[in-house]
């Protein structure tokens, strides 16, 4: 029997893997000329063939399916870290986030002005307990904390999710369910991605516009071919998967959760610098600021004391995020500011998932009714299958829930034939 897969993402390679395990004729269809999806890595910008982590890049502790496929693959990872440090009693807060550099309005926080802002911050969630469902810049007004918290909070907004504080509940903050212990992939994030592809038969530059249903099975059409097979996944992010035609249209439940679902937006910029071993000795973790660059973290000391830095620029409307060289002087401004440390940028790099068009954006917000949305995206509509990071009940949004998401199509391809083995 045969399987079409959309999308050579982590979600559709996973599915692509276990269905030819158990013995599935499958073909995976990919628009862009590469694998990887928005794990995608750039080994051509960064001086002596550095890693450029445009996507994803940090594996949470918990993490257990992305962990188990770098074992499977023999993937190695970075030494771990954490973005912020506990708390004085060894809890973790929305504070935890603000204990780290802070740069308002072009100048570095002094240290005792930055833990005061940690110590409102901690206080005022426990006189003021957030709503999980109230916007963080809507607790900040509420809580009555000062200016300089409620910037720094919108900078921790600029990170996880990237996106605008007036979109992003408290609930996705506080407490942090992510960054205590993470890693990387030390020779970045594709590494993964490009060994789970190994074997698959991928056709790439296949863009998918329609999936006709038929009597025995699907068609799926792209720019450039016709395929026919008894089932299809569909493993593309809730944007572009709006964009493909369904024939006949997908029921009203699923194009409404669809619709339903919008994605963060904005892009990542990836500077290398002269002085490595100074910046990682003054940015162990991460720092924020209040400009373009919201958030930044390195990767460990690269060759000739170089490092790579990777930051996020939300787009909240200022073109920053379509620009390159303005978001590789933000993040220049960021580095030196916080580190305190004049160093060169070597080489540079700007990713817009925005403008993305098979991306559509940086992840899902599934905020709300998240177990009903979920349930929704992720259902199967008879032989057209569902997965992505949007339709993962753990670790949704993140690489390791779109690896799962993949494995539970798959599942369901099974599941039809009858022959779950
Ligand atoms: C800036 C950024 C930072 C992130 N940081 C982290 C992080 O630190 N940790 C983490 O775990 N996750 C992170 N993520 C999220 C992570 O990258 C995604 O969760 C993961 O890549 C989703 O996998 P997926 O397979 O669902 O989708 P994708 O990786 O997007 O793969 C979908 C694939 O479908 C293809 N496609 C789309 N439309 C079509 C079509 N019509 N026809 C054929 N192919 C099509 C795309 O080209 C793509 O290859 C980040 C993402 C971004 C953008």
């Amino acid at each position: 029997m045969t399987t079409i897969v959309v999308g050579a993402g982590p979600a559709g390679l996973e599915a692509a893997r276990v269905l030819v395990r158990r013995g599935e004729d499958v073909v995976v269809l990919e628009a862009n000329p590469h694998i990887g999806g928005r794990t995608y890595t750039d080994r051509t910008r960064l001086c002596y063939g550095q890693p450029a982590d445009l996507g994803g890049s940090l594996i949470d502790l918990g993490q257990d399916k992305i962990l188990a496929v770098c074992a499977e693959l023999g993937i190695e990872l970075t030494s771990q870290f954490a973005l912020f440090p506990a708390e004085p009693d060894g809890s973790y807060s929305a504070a935890s986030h603000v204990r780290n550099p802070i740069v308002l309005d072009g100048a570095l926080l002094a240290e005792c002005a930055q833990q005061r802002i940690a110590e409102e911050v901690s206080d005022a969630l426990a006189r003021t307990p957030p709503e999980p469902t109230e916007p963080v810049s809507a607790w900040t007004r509420r809580s009555g904390v000062s200016a300089g918290a409620r910037t720094a909070l919108a900078g921790v907004t600029g990170y996880n999710p990237v996106s605008h504080p007036a979109l992003v509940p408290m609930g996705e903050i506080h407490p942090p369910t992510t960054g205590r212990v993470v890693w990387m992939l030390a020779d970045g994030t594709d590494a993964v991605t490009r060994a789970m592809a190994g074997g698959l038969d991928i056709r790439l530059e296949q863009p998918v516009r329609l999936i006709r249903r038929t009597q025995g099975g699907v068609v799926v059409e792209t720019d450039h071919d016709t395929f026919a097979a008894d089932d299809v996944v569909v493993a593309t992010p809730v944007i572009p998967t709006l964009a493909i035609g369904f024939d006949p249209v997908l029921p009203e439940w699923k194009s409404s959760a669809l619709l339903s679902t919008p994605m963060s937006q904005g892009g990542k910029v990836i500077g290398q610098y002269s002085h490595g071993a100074a910046i990682a000795q003054r940015l162990p973790r991460t720092a924020l600021g209040d400009g373009q660059v919201t958030t930044l973290w390195t990767r460990a000391v690269g060759p000739h004391d170089s490092i790579v830095v990777l930051g996020f620029v939300p787009d909240r409307g200022d073109g920053a995020s379509h620009d390159e060289e303005r978001a590789l002087r933000a993040l220049d401004n960021l580095v030196r500011t916080a580190s305190g440390v004049p160093a060169r940028r070597l080489s540079g790099i700007l990713k817009d998932w925005t403008q993305d068009e098979y991306a559509g954006g940086v992840v899902s917000m599934l905020f709300g009714d998240r177990i009903r949305l979920q349930a929704l995206l992720a259902a199967g509509v008879g032989p057209i299958h569902f997965c992505g990071e949007h339709t993962a009940n753990m670790w949704a949004t993140a690489i390791d829930g779109a690896m799962r998401s993949g494995e539970r199509a798959a599942d369901e391809v099974m599941q039809r034939r009858g022959s779950i083995r």
